[in-house]
């Protein structure tokens, strides 16, 4: 989900892949192999992340635990933020 005019990038990270702080679970097969892949994957995320805010834009990290109201009101409050949004004419 994009928010061009304010440039604003927001994604909605699974709690599973992503590591989520609260529901991060790693299987017990393959221990080493999933810490690995969920790691690089995190890892991803934060390159990801930098690789927008250099190029201009705002990143929000939604997790899939979070309710539509409070990701739509983070969303909200950042895009408000952001030059070229509503909010600053
Ligand atoms: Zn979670």
């Amino acid at each position: 989900m994009v928010f061009s005019r304010a440039r604003v990038a927001v994604y909605v990270d699974g709690c599973y892949w992503h590591s989520c702080p609260d529901h991060a679970t790693v299987p017990k097969a393959n221990r080493d192999w999933w810490v690995a892949k969920l790691e690089a994957n995190v890892k991803r995320d934060r390159d990801t992340d930098a690789r927008l805010r250099w190029a201009g834009w705002e990143v929000v990290r939604v997790w899939e635990h979070e309710t539509i109201v409070d990701a739509a009101d983070r969303i909200e409050s950042v895009a408000r933020e952001r030059p070229g949004s509503a909010g600053s004419g």
